[in-house]
């Protein structure tokens, strides 16, 4: 595996890549790597002719900043980890290649879809992930991007922002599947921050999720949402939300003939964790 710490550097070596004919598979992460991560790797390495992973614990994403400071940083291991999976590439910049000195944060017509959910929780979150991963996309001329389905409204965000940068003809989005514990926790760098109680009453976040969806033609919407409030709130965790939305727009889902996902964000002891699932 090759690293590049700055953007030149990589950007001259990957255009030469693709004069080769390679194509370039994208996965961009801030890092402290599990299975979740790999998987979109493995993704990348099947699918390209090189794989590239980005590990940048992007400042602008964080509204909150005792977040920001607690990330967890493995970076060791994350090499580690990259190498056992055959990624070719590791792109570990320092601010200043990303946000470097004549830099014009843009300001990305979101719409609703930063108003909503994490949106509405999460000021500004959004927005910064659109300017670390537009940036990250000027300098890696990527074919493919992977993200994961874990982070649904990232996805969505994402999409809209390859929309507006008129990227969708040369970058294809692929959205792979939420990696769990055997608990059906979601994989995340923030689980290494909970204790064993705590990750395991986690559980009941994708319980709660398994159950609206064996629950969705038996129950009302609005039944379902109530029932899993409480499921939550029993389990001592501080609850942000759970909806019911549509899949495209996040808007809260009035019937069943849309395309439905299910979403829940909570705390326990001081640790922020969202899920999701696809109803249809
Ligand atoms: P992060 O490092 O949290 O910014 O995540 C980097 C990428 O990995 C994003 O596209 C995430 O959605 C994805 N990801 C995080 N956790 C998981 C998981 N449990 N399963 C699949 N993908 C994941």
């Amino acid at each position: 595996m090759i690293i590049f710490k700055t953007a030149n550097e990589l950007s001259n070596y990957l255009q030469q890549q693709k004069k080769r004919g390679k194509r370039i598979g994208f996965v961009p992460t801030m890092g402290a790597l599990h299975n979740g991560h790999l998987s979109l790797i493995n993704r990348a390495n099947n699918e390209n002719g090189l794989s590239i992973c980005s590990i940048f614990i992007n400042p602008t994403q964080f509204n909150n900043p005792a977040d920001f400071t607690h990330y967890p940083v493995t970076i060791e291991k994350d090499i580690e980890q990259l190498i056992a999976v055959g990624c070719n590439v590791l792109f570990l910049p320092c601010r200043s290649e990303i946000y470097y000195e004549q830099y014009k944060a843009k300001q990305f017509n979101l719409g609703r879809l930063e108003e909503v959910l994490e949106g509405h929780y999460r000021p500004g979150h959004f927005q910064g992930v659109c300017q670390v991963v537009d940036r990250l996309l000027e300098i890696i001329p990527a074919d493919n991007l992977y993200l994961g389905q874990k982070d649904y409204q990232q996805c969505m965000v994402i999409k809209r922002l390859l929309q507006l940068s008129q990227r969708t003809s040369k970058l294809q989005l692929t959205i792979a599947p939420t990696i769990r514990e055997e608990n059906g926790l979601a994989m995340s760098s923030r689980n290494m921050r909970l204790t064993p109680e705590q990750k395991k009453s986690a559980e009941a976040i994708s319980q709660t999720l398994f159950y609206i969806k064996a629950n969705l033609q038996l129950q009302s919407l609005t039944t379902l949402k109530t029932v899993s409030v409480q499921k939550m709130q029993s389990k001592g965790f501080q609850l942000d939300y759970v909806e019911i939305a549509d899949g495209d727009t996040l808007e809260t889902a009035t019937s069943l003939q849309q395309p439905l996902v299910a979403l829940i964000a909570a705390s326990i002891g001081g640790v922020r964790l969202i899920d999701n699932i696809i109803l249809k």
